[in-house]
């Protein structure tokens, strides 16, 4: 059973109240199998995918939250194949060039440098 059809089953048996019956003309799955999956499903809102590796997780009522990654391996591998790529310019407040950075990185100055000049130029 994929992830659509599951969650397919999920809201025709819930939202649609449709029967076993007609879940299983319209999804080509036995009565038993859907029969058995409600029963296992029943604390299940819906099933989502891994953004990372595509494993399935089961979304059980947590208050709206989306848990989009199954682990917490995955969900630093996305990020660090996805938001590292993205660089954006910023400029260096202590020597004024304009440097680039990984967008999900705060920074505020070009080089450790530069901001161990500023810090000592402050201080004194
Ligand atoms: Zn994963
Ligand atoms: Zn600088």
């Amino acid at each position: 059973m994929t992830t659509e059809i599951k969650n397919k089953i999920l809201s025709m048996s819930r939202e649609e109240h449709k029967s076993i019956r007609a879940i299983s003309k319209e999804t080509g799955m036995s009565l038993g199998a859907i029969s058995n999956f409600l029963r296992k499903s029943e604390d299940i809102v819906r099933f989502v995918n891994c953004l990372n590796c595509g494993k399935e997780i089961p979304m059980r009522n947590n208050g709206g939250r989306t848990p989009m990654y199954c682990c917490s391996e995955c969900k630093y591998e996305d990020y660090r194949k996805t938001k590292k790529r993205r660089h954006v310019i910023r400029v260096c407040e202590h020597c004024g060039c304009e440097y680039k950075q990984y967008s999900f990185i705060k920074s505020r100055f070009c080089s450790r440098a530069c901001a161990n000049k500023h810090r000592y130029s402050r201080i004194r």
